[in-house]
C-alpha cells in the first residue's frame, strides 16, 4: 500500500478501496467519495484532506449505518453545557444570520443555536449581506427541500467571493446524509462548516475552528443520541414557545428519513420539562407546544417510565393558558391520553393526527402499523371524549404502486374524517430508506393530478368547517400583525384556526374574544368582543 493510501485509511477507516469494496463492508464509494482527496497534517497536528483546492478537517463524517442503529444502551443526560471562557468574545462586534428550513424541530434547534451564538457575543441580523456567520439549518424530508438548500448554497457563493471572511455553515438534517456532505465537499467548497443534529452543543468549538482556521470543518455525529439540557436559547417569540419533550424516532416508516437523521427516541425527564414550562409561565408565555417526532411514545424509554398522558396531566396544572402537542403517531395514541385531554382547560382540543394514507395495503407498505379501521376507531374514541375536537393530518400521494383505486381510498377517508386542514405531499424517495428501494413507478403527472384532487377536497372541507363558525364567538390568542395588512392583527383559536381581527396593537400577545363576521377557506375575520359580553352571553 502506498504511503498516501495508508494515510487515507488511517484518517478515515471507512474509506472505500478503488474497486468499491468497503473496509467495513459498507459501500462508501457510492456515498462518500474521498478517492480524489490528498491527506496531510495541519499545524495543530490534525488530519487535513485536500479536495480540489480546499483543505478540509473531518473530525467525524456522517455515517448512515450508525444513524439507523438502535441499541439498548441507556441515554446519557448532560447538564454541563457551558461556553468556554476563551470563546465568549469570538463574536464581539459580529453578526449572525440563521435560515431555517423544515419542521418545528428545526425552528427550535435554531433557537438553541441563536442562544449559543449570542453567548459568544454575536448579535442577529436579518440580512445575509450584513452577517459574519451564516448558518443554513436544513431539512431532508423531501428532495425539493434539499434542492432549495443547494440553490441557496449556490447563491451565497457570490457573497463569499466578495467577503471571504464570512463563515458559511450547513447544519440540520441534510448534514446527517453522507451524499449531501460528499456533494458539498466536492462541489460547494465555499462552505466553511458542516455539523449535524446531534452536536449542536459543539457549535462554540466548531465555530472557533472555522473562524480561526483556513480549513472547512466537518463534524457530524451519527450516534443514536443523548439528551443535552441547559443549552442557551433565544426564543423566537414572547407569546408562544416550543418545548421539546423528546428527540428522535424509532418508527422507521419506510419512506421517512427522520429516524436516520435524528437518532433514537429519547425522552427528556418530566422534571426538566415541568421546570421549563413553569419558567415559561412565569415569563408570561400564553401558549406552549410540546414537540417530538412521535410524542405519543414519550416516557417509554425513561429509567422511571412515564407517558404523554401523565406528562400532560402534570402540565395541565401549570398556570399556562394553552398547551398543544405535535406530532402524534396514531399507533401510540392511548386511552390514558384521551382521558387526560378530555379534561380540557389549558389542553387544547386540536389533534394533529397524521394518517398518511387511506388504503390498508399502502399503509402496510409505508410501515405505519395501523389500518384505516383502527385509525378511524381511534378518531371516534377521541371525538366521543372531546366532542369539539378538530383534526388535521398529513397525507402522501404517489407512494410506489399506488393505484387509482387506492388513491380513491385516501379521498374517502379524508371525506369521512372531515379534516379541518391537511399537509399534503407528493412522495419523494429518500436514499437509504426501504421505500427508496421500491420502484418509484407512479408517473409525476399522475402524482400531480392526484395531489390537485386531494387539495381540492381538503380545501372544500376546510371552507365548510370555517363556514360553520360564522357568527360564533371564539377565544383567540393574538400573535401579531397580519402578514397581508399591518392594520389587522392575527391569531389562532383553540382549534388552531387563523382569525384576523381589527383591534389595537396592545392586544398582541393577549387572549381575546372575537365574533366571526366573515369566513374564508383558510382563515376567518372577526371583531373584538369585550370579555364582559362573553360572560353575560
Ligand atoms: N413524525 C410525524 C409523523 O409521523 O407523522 C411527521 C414527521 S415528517 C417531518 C412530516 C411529514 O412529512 C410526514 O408526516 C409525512 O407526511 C411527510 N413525509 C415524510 N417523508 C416523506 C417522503 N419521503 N415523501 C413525502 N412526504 C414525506
Ligand atoms: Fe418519520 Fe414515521 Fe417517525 Fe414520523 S413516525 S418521523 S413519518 S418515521
Amino acid at each position: 500500500m502506498s504511503d498516501h493510501k495508508r494515510r487515507q485509511n488511517e484518517t478515515n477507516p471507512d474509506h472505500t478501496e478503488k474497486n468499491g469494496k468497503s473496509l467495513d463492508q459498507k459501500d462508501f464509494g457510492k456515498y462518500f467519495d474521498f478517492s480524489n482527496a490528498v491527506f496531510e497534517e495541519n499545524d495543530e497536528g490534525k488530519n487535513v484532506m485536500k479536495i480540489g483546492g480546499r483543505s478540509i478537517v473531518v473530525n467525524e463524517p456522517p455515517n448512515y449505518r450508525q444513524g439507523q442503529r438502535r441499541r439498548r444502551k441507556e441515554v446519557d443526560f448532560h447538564y454541563d453545557f457551558s461556553v468556554p471562557e476563551q470563546m465568549k468574545q469570538i463574536g464581539q462586534g459580529k453578526r449572525y444570520y440563521i435560515r431555517t428550513y423544515g419542521c418545528q424541530m428545526n425552528v427550535h434547534d435554531t433557537e438553541n443555536m441563536a442562544g449559543i451564538l449570542e453567548e459568544l457575543g454575536f448579535t442577529s441580523t436579518d440580512e445575509t449581506a450584513d452577517a459574519d456567520v451564516i448558518l443554513l439549518n436544513t431539512c431532508a424530508i423531501r428532495e425539493n427541500a434539499e434542492n432549495k438548500v443547494f440553490g441557496e448554497i449556490g447563491h451565497l457563493k457570490n457573497l463569499k467571493l466578495e467577503k471571504p471572511e464570512v463563515v458559511l455553515g450547513i447544519c440540520g438534517c441534510m448534514s446527517q446524509e453522507e451524499t449531501v456532505v460528499n456533494k458539498i465537499l466536492q462541489k460547494h467548497q465555499h462552505v466553511d462548516l458542516i455539523f449535524g443534529t446531534h452536536n449542536i452543543h459543539r457549535l462554540p468549538e466548531l465555530l472557533h475552528d472555522a473562524i480561526l482556521g483556513k480549513e472547512m470543518v466537518v463534524e457530524v455525529w451519527s450516534k443514536e443520541g443523548d439528551v443535552v439540557e441547559n443549552m442557551p436559547r433565544k426564543r423566537a417569540g414572547k407569546t408562544q414557545a416550543w418545548v421539546n419533550i423528546m428527540y428522535g424516532c424509532d418508527k422507521f416508516c419506510t419512506y421517512c428519513i427522520v429516524p436516520y437523521t435524528r437518532g433514537k427516541e429519547r425522552s427528556r425527564k418530566p422534571e426538566d420539562i415541568i421546570h421549563e414550562v413553569r419558567d415559561l409561565a412565569r415569563q408570561g408565555y400564553k401558549e406552549i407546544t410540546l414537540l417530538g417526532q412521535n410524542v405519543n411514545a414519550y416516557g417509554k424509554d425513561l429509567e422511571d417510565p412515564s407517558s404523554l398522558g401523565k406528562l400532560m396531566d402534570m402540565i395541565r396544572q401549570v398556570d399556562i393558558p394553552r398547551v398543544r402537542f405535535t406530532t402524534s403517531h396514531p399507533r401510540d395514541f392511548d386511552d390514558e391520553l384521551i382521558e387526560v385531554l378530555a379534561k380540557g382547560d389549558n389542553l387544547l382540543e386540536h389533534i394533529h393526527l397524521p394518517v398518511q394514507h387511506g388504503n390498508n395495503e399502502i399503509l402496510k407498505l409505508m410501515g405505519r402499523k395501523y389500518t384505516r379501521e383502527q385509525y378511524i376507531d381511534l378518531a371516534n374514541r377521541i371525538k366521543k371524549a372531546m366532542p369539539h375536537a378538530t383534526f388535521t393530518t398529513d397525507l402522501i400521494v404517489g407512494f410506489p404502486n399506488e393505484t387509482d383505486e387506492q388513491f380513491e381510498d385516501m379521498l374517502t377517508l379524508v371525506e369521512e374524517m372531515r379534516y379541518d386542514s391537511a399537509f399534503t405531499y407528493i412522495y419523494s424517495p429518500r436514499e437509504g430508506t426501504p421505500a427508496a428501494r421500491m420502484e418509484d413507478n407512479v408517473p409525476m403527472s399522475v402524482k400531480k393530478e392526484r395531489l390537485q384532487r386531494l387539495n381540492e377536497l381538503v380545501n372544500r372541507l376546510s371552507a365548510e368547517s370555517n363556514a360553520a363558525m360564522q357568527g360564533q364567538t371564539v377565544e383567540v390568542l393574538i400573535e401579531g400583525e397580519s402578514k397581508k395588512n399591518p392594520d389587522v392583527l392575527s391569531g389562532r383559536t383553540r382549534t388552531n384556526k387563523r382569525v384576523n381581527v381589527r383591534t389595537s396593537k396592545d392586544k398582541i400577545g393577549q387572549l381575546i374574544y372575537a365574533k366571526i363576521t366573515n369566513v374564508k377557506t383558510w382563515s376567518l375575520d372577526g371583531e373584538l368582543v369585550e370579555y364582559s359580553e362573553v360572560q353575560n352571553a
